[in-house]
């Protein structure tokens, strides 16, 4: 039924074409849909702060006029600053935009603003205050009747403080949103299913939204600030529970569906594992293999998350579940984001599966014509019957003949659709995705809410921990000192830099450093370069080179990031290290520690840097153990970064927050799996998902794919 609430934006006064495309590519695309985009912060605009009180120091928002205003050039950095002048009825204030050249013409003196940040001390001419970098709205300057009718609606209470989408700046959506809610509130239905609402005692879906985007005067600036207003609380709920309904909905549907059961208990099979392994699996190995077994031979199609830290030994029960499918008769395929990893794949595979003989093939885009051509075919005819990889195993030439077992290495790496086309180059197959990044259970929930979870949370026998130095510049020689010790005791080293050339940024890069590194300071050792620029021919024979220990020392990028196996070296230094990212580290170091010998990894960096690059280094000096750096990386980027390489959109909640709103999402996934589970409820499952659109639809599929 044709609503007021499911009009197009477009209709609303201010949103031409070009703000109605914005507004669809973040998904908005009705009236009803913006009223979900909710204020992120609310300010207290009933009573402004007198210029005359403010202190340095803290945030406040006052209301003032412009009396000048200007672009101040330095001509020393060329750095553009823009400076006001405003005044309240107490006082004139300094404001200073860094970089505001842009404001040039858009603020102007007579106009009245309200400006909200962070006072400080003018570093010029002490004993006066500035604003610095504040947020600021332009209040209406005219008399317009329009303008008179929404200006209640700016100050004189609480008012939400939207985030500007791209030119739509956060005055205007708010008085969008006003519009909307004023002529059509009567119009927004309830959603929740009514015994839930009571249960918790939810506010109506009316009464939430009327209240988040305008709180009353007299409701408590933090508790809203904090998102825990009881109508947040309603909004957050529901936005989990309609997310945890979907999952729900959709496990049912997958556990219906028909997989491919594979024999396990079997003789054959049993002995072809004891063949493959060479060492006695931990016994995390061993249950997470059991673990993935139960579901190989179930009805439904395997989908497991394989959580392990760097060098907790994944790989090899990926090997022993794909013995599993390739003695059912089923092509098993490996896709790693790297070529190096995948070669190594390729590699200890062919060891590996060489006592059972099984056709090992590689598929990387670097690969001749003919040669691919050729593996194409055998990967076709079924005669190829484990195959790795890269992404090059998703393009539209690749065909296999039974598709059985699908395992994604470093899942992190690959963005969900890539995951996603794989599997479907099968006929549902089973699927295990394989990350060495531990993830809270709360965040599981939510990002992999429709997988299973298997955890190898014990290392191989007779690790010792890498232990961690943190040196500066100054030291090197010293390091370079401990590199030669190891080699001498006929060890490998690494030698990391952020960047393969130099450029204007000033680091130290690893193309000449290795000419440096070979000619002043190893220059009776062997040393190699990798990095991601060099032909597919030349890394894959420097990693050969490394593996055979013909080189003592290789020179990298971050290409050796993920995966790689080299259990004699055993001292890895690091430089610029404050230039990498917490889990990168992690990563990075995971590449020693290996074998049973004692590794070390030097990390170079000022010893006077700060913020969040000091707490990332002394993370790393403080801890090897990769949940507790997921947890400081989560902490320091937040859930959206920290799984970066995942597609836009599927993240994102409007106003939950999965780590703040844990309780929150425990209970709505309670809840949603009780309706989804439970049969006599069907048709109210039924009701329920009929209400989600197709962005919700969207944010499922991706779900599931993990
Ligand atoms: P990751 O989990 O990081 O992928 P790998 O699978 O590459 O780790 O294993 C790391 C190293 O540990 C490899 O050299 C592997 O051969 C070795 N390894 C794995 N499991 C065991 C085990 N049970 N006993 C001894 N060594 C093992
Ligand atoms: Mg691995």
């Amino acid at each position: 039924m044709p609503t007021f609430l499911n009009s197009e934006l477009s209709r609303l006064k201010g949103i031409g074409p070009q703000r109605a495309t914005l507004l669809a590519e973040r998904g908005f695309h009705t009236l009803a849909d913006l009223l979900d985009y909710l204020p992120f912060r609310y300010e207290d605009r009933i009573r402004f702060t007198p210029i005359a009180e403010i202190v340095p120091g803290q945030f406040f928002t006052v209301q003032a006029e412009v009396t000048s205003a200007a672009t101040i050039k330095f001509a020393r950095d060329r750095k553009r600053m823009f400076l006001m002048k405003v005044r309240d009825s107490s006082g004139i204030l300094s404001v200073r935009f860094f970089f505001g050249a842009y404001l040039e013409g858009r603020l102007k003196p007579g106009m009245r603003l309200v400006l909200h940040g962070e006072v400080r001390m003018d570093p010029f001419r002490t004993a006066r205050r500035e604003m610095v970098n504040p947020e600021y709205e332009i209040l209406s300057n005219s008399t317009e009747a329009e303008d008179a009718d929404f200006d209640s609606t700016e100050v004189g209470r609480i008012v939400p403080v939207y985030e500007a989408m791209g030119g739509i700046k956060s005055r205007l959506l708010r008085r969008m949103i006003y519009g909307i809610l004023r002529d059509a509130a009567n119009e927004i239905p309830e959603t929740l299913p009514e015994e839930i609402r009571k249960r918790y005692a939810l506010p109506s879906r009316r009464e939430a939204l009327m209240y988040v985007h305008f709180p009353p005067a007299n409701e408590s600036l933090e508790l809203l600030n904090s998102f825990r207003s009881p109508a947040h609380v309603r909004m957050i709920f529901e936005e989990f529970f309609f997310f945890q309904l979907g999952i729900a909905a959709r496990r049912k549907e997958e556990r219906a569906q028909a997989g491919i059961p594979l024999q396990v208990r079997d003789d054959k099979i049993r002995s072809a594992i004891k063949r493959i392994l060479p060492f006695k699996p931990t016994a995390a190995q061993k249950r997470v293999l059991a673990e993935i077994a139960g579901n190989l031979e179930g009805p439904s199609p395997m989908n497991r998350l394989l959580e392990g830290d760097v060098g907790s030994g994944k790989t090899i029960v990926a090997f022993e579940a794909a013995v599993i499918a390739i003695e059912n008769g089923c092509q098993v395929a490996i896709m790693a984001p790297t070529e190096i990893l995948a070669v190594q794949h390729f590699l200890s595979a062919r060891r590996i599966f060489a006592p059972v003989g099984y056709r090992v093939e590689m598929l990387v885009s670097g690969m001749k014509r003919a040669e691919k051509l050729a593996a194409l075919e055998r990967i076709h005819s079924g005669e190829a019957q484990f195959i790795t990889g890269t992404h090059a195993l998703i393009e539209e030439a690749v065909e296999f003949k039974r598709l059985g077992l699908v395992i994604v290495d470093e899942q992190h790496r690959f963005g969900v659709l890539q995951r996603k086309r794989l599997m479907e180059k099968g006929a549902s197959p089973h699927v295990l995705v394989m990350t060495a990044t531990p993830i809270p259970r709360t965040l599981a929930l939510t990002v992999y809410g429709d997988l299973d979870i298997s955890v190898i949370d014990e290392m191989p026998p007779g690790r010792t921990p890498v232990s961690t130095r943190w040196l500066d510049e100054a030291q090197l020689p010293g390091a370079w000192e401990s590199i030669r010790r190891e080699i001498a005791a006929g060890r490998q080293a690494y030698i990391l830099y952020p960047v393969i050339e130099e450029s204007k940024q000033e680091l130290k890069a690893a193309t000449a450093e290795f000419e440096r590194l070979s000619r002043d300071v190893f220059p009776k050792l062997k040393v190699g370069l990798l990095h991601g620029r060099l032909p597919s021919e030349e890394k894959e024979s420097v990693m050969e080179r490394f593996r055979r220990r013909e080189l003592h020392i290789l020179v990298a990028t971050t290409v050796i990031e993920v995966g790689v196996d080299v259990p004699n070296a055993t001292i890895m230094l690091i430089e610029h290290a404050d230039r990498f990212g917490l889990a990168q580290l992690h990563q990075l170091r995971g590449r020693i520690g290996r074998g049973s010998e004692k590794s070390v990894c030097v990390l170079v960096a000022p010893k006077n840097i700060t913020g969040d690059a000091r707490e990332r280094i002394e993370t790393m000096v403080a801890t090897t153990n990769g949940f507790e750096i997921a947890e400081h990386d989560l902490k320091l980027r937040g859930p959206g970064e920290f799984f970066g390489t995942r597609q836009h959109g599927d993240l994102s909640f409007h106003v939950a927050h999965p780590l703040r709103d844990h309780k929150l999402l425990e209970l709505a996934r309670t809840e949603a799996f009780a309706i989804a589970q439970n049969p006599e409820r069907a048709e109210e499952l039924r009701k329920l998902t009929a209400q989600l659109g197709a962005a919700w639809q969207k944010r499922y599929q991706l779900a599931a794919v993990g």
